[in-house]
């Protein structure tokens, strides 16, 4: 019983030094280029980043790569409750 646990230990502790996720850890999404994301440096009507919950002020997205305007858009907007 304690080799059985000290062999996973083991096994985790090797996974852990190599970089690997534990078990059960999601991989982040890659983020979108601003094509991909159809990012646009204008507003469509009230939709824009500074209103989007993947907004990161000043000027980065979540979602999307690169530096975004507050008063830009893409087809990934989420608006503020
Ligand atoms: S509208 Fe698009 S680019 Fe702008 S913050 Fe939201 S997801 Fe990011």
């Amino acid at each position: 019983m304690a080799a059985g646990c000290a062999f996973r230990r083991a096994l985790l502790g090797g996974a852990l030094a190599l970089g690997a996720a534990p078990l059960g850890a999601q991989q982040p999404a890659r983020r979108l280029t601003q094509a991909e994301a159809q990012y646009e440096p204008r507003p469509r009507g009230i939709a824009m980043c500074a209103a989007c919950t993947l907004f990161v002020r000043p000027n980065l997205c979540k979602q999307v790569e690169g530096e975004v305007a507050p008063d830009g858009w893409c087809k990934l907007f989420d608006m503020v409750d």
